[in-house]
């Protein structure tokens, strides 16, 4: 047994997770493979991780570490303990005028770029997957992408970096003594690493390999050319942790050089006949200094035809392949100069089809979405059941054409059907994406089998690495002697000997003695809810969802529902299947704010509220189901209810106080209904009447969502007022639509989909007649309704579902933009404004527009980096108000670190009632800032 008590007491009770369902929701990376953690521990401090490595030491139990677990190759997941980072060591800075930046592991590599972005430097490392990995991950796996080549890596562009070791040293380059330090604490440890270096200058067969290997992009084994880059021990040191996959030391902190961020690109696709041609384009398009060159097989555009503009992409022949191509400088003359001689190159060459070369960034986009569009265009249509398999290799540009073709060959040996090649051909570095199952024992077998001629293929045949930028992980430990040879291997040995001699660090990864290491532990993923099927448990969707820090991530749902699924079929596992079963309520289900942003990250656009709202749903008897219905349908008899309600409270509240208010309601009506204590903030909602305006000579249709009308005020100023007065002012006439209407939306939310939808139809049905059927447009003024309305149109009947295309219903932040602001005259205060763009606006991307609005009223206008959801899910938050709290944390840690702003804006009431819990400030609608600044 493990004592995990011990360690509680050092990190903090809550900080050390041994909860069956907890720890396998994070059984996964974004590999094939799959490793249930024993426990998930969330440290805090350098202190913390050293009690952590004693603690290994003591109970035998190994580490892994994880930042954002978006690894492919099957490092970032754990038997041991699963060292999570995701929740703290999160702070950066940008240093020397953006010349340099400082971070912790736990930042994601995006923020930095945009917080380099003003100073017009970036990060050198770019993976794909930039704005979803961390710096921990970034720096453990040497990762790299379409741009950074080798010369830009973490390991090439690393200023210091601190970092501990097994033995609990802490260790720090950028202190001026660190190199005097480090021979006085550990001298056994930089006489050996300084032998090595010696040993491997005198082997000149060695030197040589190592040399070649690093000229191209390699993250099999260590970077074993610290040996040959650096010359004392602490130099080598820290750069053998650039690529170590967590299997040598723990990274606290690190300063990387950054690189220009080029402003102006010019972006254009080729089409050639077939592979060879294309690749013998690449060294003339890498000598003009083409900064991307990404190469694509007919199979990936084949797989992306009917997601692009370019048509003809479909009548391409079967053998053309294409090359997307990026070129970028700083100043125009540069780019002129480059597009005289491109020209003549493309002349010389007879292309099949070529795109302009566009500085037309939304030509540019589109180009862009071709090539990032293919690995998740597999992982959609991929049969159920399937897993999806990426992998990475490099060989030299002269065997480039040859390796693809020989590729190509092997996919049809082993019936890889739906197969797709792509890369960064510039490097010599391609993906491939095959799908399949690991169900069956003959399934794991065609694997083992296509990876052992893989391999002989790279290796033998090729001279290439197996892997170039995803790290070599548990999938290619059984090939790195292969690959590296007898001697280089040992090395690897001895380093890992050397500085982890128990071995507790990562076991399996980067080394194993186990040849048959990448055909175990693998993730089979079996059918569950179609909504979340084509889930490929890539992570990207985890860093905005609002629950990630309190209970679980969209990626855990899934996992966990795919665990269950698993348990299902093994009658000795049912205690363990009650135990999920009666966690994922609350975890899951309760903890979600189904606002839908992690279709917003996600690669195959899955939003996982909506497997939230189906498990709901299905949870709700049909008794309850029936209730909402028939509330639904006196929806104007419950809105009276609830005013009531409202007036009562608010006099209970300040008449008897609010804590006997409470008292109150759980002695009489706890019994009766699902209600939440008796929320102070609320307003008292005063009689609103809509105005009779004939719709024949309005300008557009006002629909009023059922909580700005209960709790839409600003003092004793009603928001439908306020939107009224500007439409005056504008000189905008509004018809009103009657009381006693709603989107749907509480009840949707809730998995009540009949009331729901019963209520949004009622709703259509009245705008179609309201707007004179689609003529006037209809604005409305709580943005998740707006969304609410718009989206979804399966809860339509059929004559809704055709109306809804032809009534033009806007948001209340597009309605202020095109029909308010040209006819107004603001004059801005001097005054400063935080802007909350809330998920629904994020979904219909106007957050732009939101807060363009608000600084047409003040001198500035900010979103804070740190907004997402706030979790308060129109009155979720009453009842789980502990997912407010978690989800605001970090805005509202941010609002408190800025001087404070003089005014708090949104544009939805439930919101901002959530904002005003967590942050204690009065939050409203931006509308009462424009109504301020506005000339009558
Ligand atoms: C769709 C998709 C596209 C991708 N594209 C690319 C790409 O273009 N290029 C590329 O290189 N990769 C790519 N990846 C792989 C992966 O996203 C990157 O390698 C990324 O850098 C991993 O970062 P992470 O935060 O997810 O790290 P994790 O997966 O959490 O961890 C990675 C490794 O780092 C170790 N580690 C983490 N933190 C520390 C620390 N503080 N100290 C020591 N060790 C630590 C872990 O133990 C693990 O071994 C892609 C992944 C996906 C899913
Ligand atoms: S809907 Fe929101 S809370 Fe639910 S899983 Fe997605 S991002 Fe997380
Ligand atoms: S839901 Fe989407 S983003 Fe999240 S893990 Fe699955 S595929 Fe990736």
């Amino acid at each position: 047994m493990i004592p995990w008590e011990i360690l509680r007491s050092q990190l903090g009770e809550e900080r050390v997770i041994t909860n069956p369902t907890l720890c396998r929701a994070m059984a996964s990376d974004a590999s094939f493979y799959h490793l249930i953690p024993q426990a998930v521990v969330y440290p805090r401090s350098e202190s913390d991780i050293q009690a952590l490595f004693q603690f290994s030491q003591t109970e035998q139990i190994p580490l892994t570490f994880r930042a954002a677990g978006t690894s492919l190759s099957g490092q970032a997941i754990s038997e041991g303990i699963l060292v999570g980072l995701a929740r703290d060591w999160r702070s950066f800075e940008v240093l020397n005028a953006g010349e340099q930046v400082s971070f912790q592991p736990g930042v994601v590599a995006g923020h930095l770029n945009a917080a380099l972005k003003p100073c017009g430097r970036k990060i050198g490392p770019d993976p794909a997957s930039i704005n979803a990995c961390m710096m921990g991950g970034v720096l453990a796996n040497n990762a790299s992408g379409m741009c950074c080549g080798v010369a830009q890596n973490a390991y090439h562009t690393l200023a210091s970096l601190r970092f501990i070791l097994p033995s609990g040293h802490l260790l720090d380059t950028s202190d001026p003594d660190a190199e005097q330090l480090f021979e006085a604490e550990l001298p056994e440890l930089a006489k050996e690493l300084r032998l090595m270096r010696q040993e491997i200058h005198e082997h000149p067969a060695l030197l040589q390999l190592i040399r070649q290997k690093y000229r191209q992009k390699n993250t099999m084994g260590y970077s074993l050319n610290a040996f040959v880059d650096f010359e004392t021990p602490l130099e080598i040191l820290s750069h053998l942790l650039i690529g170590s996959e967590g299997t040598l030391a723990f990274i606290s902190k690190a300063v990387l050089n950054t690189v220009a961020d080029a402003r102006l690109k010019m972006t254009g696709l080729l089409v050639f006949q077939d592979i060879q041609s294309a690749c013998y384009a690449i060294p003339s398009l890498s000598t003009l200094g083409a900064q991307a060159i990404e190469l694509m097989d007919r199979a990936s555009l084949r797989a992306i035809e009917l997601q692009t503009e370019l048509e003809w992409i479909q009548a391409l022949p079967e053998a053309a392949a294409a090359l997307l191509v990026e070129f970028q400088a700083h100043e125009e003359t540069s780019l002129h100069s480059l597009q005289a001689q491109l020209e003549d190159l493309l002349k010389s060459w007879p292309l099949l089809a070529a795109t302009e070369f566009t500085r037309d960034q939304k030509k540019q986009a589109e180009l862009w979405k071709i090539r990032k569009g293919l690995f998740p265009s597999v992982g959609a249509v991929r049969a159920q059941g399937t897993t999806v398999i990426i992998e990475d290799f490099a060989v030299s540009l002269e065997v480039l054409a040859e390796a693809v073709t020989e590729l190509q060959e092997l996919f049809q040996r082993y019936a890889y059907q739906e197969a797709i090649i792509f890369g960064h051909a510039k490097d010599g570095n391609l993906h491939f994406v095959i799908t399949q199952s690991f169900n069956q024992p003959d399934q794991i077998q065609r694997y083992h089998d296509f990876m052992a001629d893989l391999v002989a293929m790279i290796v033998s045949k090729f001279q290439g690495a197996l892997k170039a930028e995803h790290g070599t992980g548990r999938n290619m430990a059984p090939f790195v002697e292969t690959e590296w040879g007898p001697e280089a291997y040992a090395l690897f040995k001895r380093l890992k000997k050397l500085i982890d001699p128990m071995g507790f660090l990562n076991p399996g990864v980067i080394l194993n003695d186990d040849s048959q290491a990448h055909v175990q532990n693998l993730k089979t993923l079996p059918v569950i809810e179609a909504v979340v099927d084509q889930c490929i448990e890539c992570g990207f969707c985890e860093k905005q969802c609002p629950s990630r820090n309190l209970s679980l991530t969209p990626r855990q749902r899934i996992v966990l529902r795919r665990e269950m699924q698993r348990l299902k079929h093994d009658p000795a596992q049912a205690g363990l299947l009650k135990v999920l079963q009666e966690d994922y309520p609350y975890y899951a289900l309760d903890t979600c704010a189904t606002d839908g942003l992690c279709a917003l990250a996600c690669p195959v656009k899955i939003d996982t509220g909506l497997l939230v709202k189906q498990l709901r749903s299905e949870s709700c008897s049909d008794f309850k189901q029936a209730m909402a219905l028939r509330m639904a349908k006196q929806f104007p008899l419950l809105e009276k209810s609830l005013r009531l309600g409202l007036q009562w409270g608010k006099w209970g509240h300040h008449t008897l106080g609010t804590h006997r208010i409470n008292q109150l309601k759980k002695l009489f009506l706890d019994a009766l209904f699902d209600l939440p204590d008796w929320p102070p903030e609320w307003p008292e909602p005063k009689p609103w009447q809509p105005l009779a305006v004939s719709n024949l000579s309005a300008d557009a249709v006002y629909f009023s969502s059922c909580i700005t009308r209960n709790l839409g005020y600003e003092a004793e100023n009603p928001l439908p007022e306020v939107l009224h007065r500007l439409c005056k002012k504008a000189g905008i006439k509004l018809a009103d639509i009657p009381m006693g209407h709603c989107c749907g939306l509480p009840f949707g939310s809730k998995g009540l989909h009949e009331a729901g939808n019963y209520l949004r139809n009622q709703s259509i049905d009245m705008l179609w007649q309201h707007s004179d059927f689609g003529r006037l447009p209809v604005l409305v003024d709580n943005s998740p309704c707006t969304w609410q309305l718009l989206s979804q149109p399966e809860g339509l009947n059929p004559e809704n579902q055709s109306r809804i295309q032809k009534l033009r219903i806007i948001d209340s932040i597009v309605f202020a933009l095109e029909f308010l602001l040209p006819n107004l005259k603001l004059q801005p205060i001097h005054a400063k404004a935080w802007v909350h763009p809330v998920c629904s606006v994020q979904k219909m991307g106007i957050e732009d527009q939101l807060l363009s609005l608000v600084s047409a009223c003040v001198t500035q206008a900010e979103i804070p980096q740190a907004a997402g959801c706030c979790g308060f899910a129109g009155d979720r938050g009453y009842w789980v108000p502990e997912l407010t709290q978690s989800a605001l944390k970090d805005e509202a840690s941010a609002l408190e670190l800025q001087s404070s702003a003089d005014f708090y804006c949104s544009s939805s009431r439930t919101c901002e009632l959530g904002l005003e819990r967590a942050t204690q400030k009065a939050w409203h609608s931006y509308l009462y800032l424009l109504d301020r600044v506005s000339e009558a």
